[in-house]
């Protein structure tokens, strides 16, 4: 997708599944397996969608799926489909991992943030994007580096110390702008400090919130998933995404839909708001 001078890509980096109570949160089987399939074991898949944003002067990556660094274990408790398609995908759209200039996590969960590493050789984590600085909210930096009982199965705190020993991280106070046409915005609710991507050019804007939305099956306000930790902030977003979406015709960008990577939205019977499709 184009967007004045700005190239947007989704990038599929992986599929995995996860219980699919876990991601509709209140909502009954009932009524969200006619939105969303589920299999035997009640497994959904999720497909891992970073996006790849190259401005005039730099080319970023937003998010970075769960790369190859997870252990068996750590693989069989998010049934992970395959292998990383980091290589190929870059390869699809002409760039090398050292052409990445930045890296932005909306928050250091592990199917956000372990693609930022690539097994070497010799089994031991490195930087996938060499010459990238990776930005974060300083908030939720404290967060992954210091889990709780609840956050601790998400947030791998060695693979995260790898990151944070790097000395490429830039650890952001806030909402702003972080890039020619490119800029962030805290969000919270999934973490208390997750941030949205907001991407502007050719009079148009993208928003990638990451979790606050994560597929196009949880675009009603009370669609939230369980994990999150402040689930009414996230229903103030969504809400707010909403009214934003639909009164100034911003595209989102969602970050696990198996189908729609990019879209609109409209105000179909009822006052629904559905998806449209953007390619
Ligand atoms: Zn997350």
């Amino acid at each position: 997708m184009r967007l004045g001078d700005i190239e947007l890509h989704s990038i599929l980096e992986n599929y995995f599944h996860l219980d699919g109570g876990a991601m509709f949160g209140v909502i009954p089987k009932v009524i969200w397996s006619k939105l969303y399939p589920s299999d035997d074991n009640n497994l959904i898949r999720l497909d891992l969608n970073p996006l790849l944003i190259k401005t005039g002067q730099d080319i970023i990556v937003v998010d970075t799926g769960f790369g190859d660094i997870l252990n068996e274990r750590q693989r069989k408790i998010n049934a992970l489909a395959g292998e990383t398609r980091w290589d190929q995908e870059l390869a699809r759209l002409n760039f090398k991992p050292e052409d990445i200039t930045a890296v932005v996590l909306t928050h250091a969960h592990a199917d956000h943030a372990s693609g930022a590493l690539k097994a070497n050789p010799d089994g031991r984590p490195g930087l996938r994007f060499p010459n990238a600085k990776i930005y974060v909210q300083q908030g939720e930096w404290n967060d992954a580096m210091n889990p709780n009982e609840r956050t601790a199965a998400t947030y791998l705190v060695d693979n995260l110390r790898v990151l944070d020993d790097s000395g490429k991280m830039e650890l952001l106070e806030g909402d702003g702008p972080l890039f020619s046409g490119v800029s962030v915005k805290v969000m919270g609710g999934h973490t208390p400090y997750s941030q949205a991507v907001i991407v502007d050019g050719g009079g148009q804007r993208v928003i990638y919130p990451a979790d606050i939305m994560p597929s196009s099956a949880h675009i009603k306000i009370p669609y939230v998933a369980a994990v999150d930790l402040d689930p009414l902030t996230t229903m103030k977003r969504k809400r707010w995404l909403h009214e934003q979406m639909l009164k100034d015709g911003w595209i989102l960008a969602f970050d696990h839909d198996i189908n729609y990577k990019f879209a609109r939205f409209r105000e179909g019977e009822k006052g629904k708001v559905e998806p449209v499709k953007v390619e």
